[in-house]
């Protein structure tokens, strides 16, 4: 084996993994345009956007511009008491570009991190306020919000990965899961649960707080829009605050620059990442709207106590502005829908696949939900062996490619996750 390897399986913890590792990674020696080069010299096609980030693929010039740019600067300075014009830049940007209403930006060093700062705020805006009973979330079940304590109390509690910590956890209010389906019917039903859940917690809830249209690390699952309007009405009239995490649904992926757009609406308190950078560096944001800010700053104690050591970190300020510029001009739209035809036309075949139970698309994200769970090493060889980078989930073999990919790498990918699904279910 690789000395690098036995040096990574002897001492380097991965993600969800175990220590010491019971299956070796795959050593990555370079990046480009939608390929990672192997230590072997195998290339496989990124399909998964290194966890849905690198939208504009790797090593884009003009990503590796900035960062060199900046890096010429400055790479870091303490962002309290001093600021900087790419964190200015950027949180303007992204003032811009969200729902209208969202006026204020806390630049956050990771998703979770920016889960805990949404959850912050909500809790201190009520506190501020003085109603302090107002403490609880609810959310409905199928969610993720990153991995972090308080974001762990608001992912799925069966499902995920944090049934472990039940008793530890703040003990939130769930509703079921969205009925499936992004052009699925309103289901009144649902809506009725909805409505009845928050008005029964209303005097002990601060906030409601979903992952809107997909639910992402929770099982790759689509809802109607319509259910976030309902949430948005019901939450204003019982005065609970509304949080909407786009980490994984920012940036276009779902065919809107905010999946907050399918629904016309405009929640309290919104957080960004992932694709944020580009998927060059660690970087996310939480925006709330005047409301919440001022609430906050009415109270005993006025500030948000809130500072990560690298906030607003230059280098990587610099390469989100860059990469929201690349987005600028719009073309990732007829992108994300090159890419939405593609998909549904190549995973159609899976559907015919005796042990697959659903296909489905939605903007740049491609699911093919099996029957049983996914065996990973099995899975890994099959895509691998085709040329293809993807890392399934317990029934799911999924992509959410960058937006760069071409037809015939898309075509690769599809083709790569029909066959894993065959073999899986054969
Ligand atoms: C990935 C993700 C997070 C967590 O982000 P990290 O940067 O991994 O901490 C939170 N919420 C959603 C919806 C995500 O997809």
């Amino acid at each position: 084996m690789h000395e690098l390897l036995r040096l990574d399986t002897r001492h380097v913890w991965h993600p969800y993994g175990p220590m010491p590792a019971t299956v070796p990674p795959l050593l990555v020696e370079e990046a480009s345009g939608v390929r990672l080069r192997l230590a072997d010299g195998t290339e496989l096609i990124d399909g998964m956007s290194s966890w849905w980030a690198v939208v504009h693929g790797h090593r884009h010039p003009v990503l590796d511009a900035a960062l060199r740019e900046q890096a010429g600067r400055m790479s870091h300075v303490m962002f309290g008491g001093l600021t900087h014009e790419p964190a200015i830049r950027l949180a303007t940007n992204l003032v811009d570009l969200t729902p209208d209403g969202l006026e204020h930006v806390f630049l956050c060093d990771s998703g979770s991190v920016s889960v805990e700062v949404a959850l912050k705020m909500c809790l201190q805006y009520w506190r501020s306020l003085g109603r302090t009973k107002k403490t609880r979330m609810l959310t409905w079940r199928g969610g993720y919000h990153g991995d972090t304590f308080h974001p762990m109390s608001v992912c799925d509690p069966e499902g995920g990965m944090h049934a472990l910590w039940r008793g530890v956890l703040p003990e939130q209010v769930f509703v079921p899961e969205p009925p499936p389906g992004f052009d699925a019917p309103v289901d009144q039903s649902y809506v009725d649960v909805l409505v009845r859940a928050v008005e029964e917690h209303a005097d002990e809830l601060a906030a409601v707080v979903v992952e809107p249209v997909v639910q992402g690390a929770g099982g790759m699952r689509f809802h109607n829009p319509d259910y976030l309007r309902v949430l948005r009405e019901v939450t204003e009239r019982h005065d609970v605050l509304l949080v909407f995490d786009e980490i994984a649904t920012g940036f276009g992926r779902t065919g809107a620059f905010f999946a907050a757009e399918h629904a016309g609406v405009t929640p309290d308190v919104f957080c960004v990442g992932k694709a944020l950078t580009g998927g060059y560096l660690t970087m996310a944001a939480t925006l709330c709207t005047p409301r919440v800010a001022d609430g906050i700053s009415r109270g005993e104690v006025p500030v948000l106590a809130h500072g990560p050591t690298f906030m607003g970190n230059p280098l990587a300020a610099a390469v989100a502005n860059a990469s929201i510029g690349l987005l600028a001009d719009g073309s990732w739209r007829d992108e994300v829908r090159r890419i939405e035809r593609a998909l549904t036309e190549g995973l159609a075949p899976a559907a015919e696949v005796p042990g697959v139970l659903d296909v489905r698309v939605l903007g740049a994200i491609g699911v093919v939900q099996l029957d049983r769970p996914v065996d990973m090493a099995v899975a890994t060889e099959t895509l691998t062996s085709r040329g293809v980078w993807l890392r399934p989930f317990r029934d799911l073999v999924y992509t959410m490619p960058p937006y760069v990919t071409s037809d015939a790498d898309l075509a690769l990918v599809t083709e790569a996750m029909v066959a894993t699904a065959r073999v899986l279910t054969a």
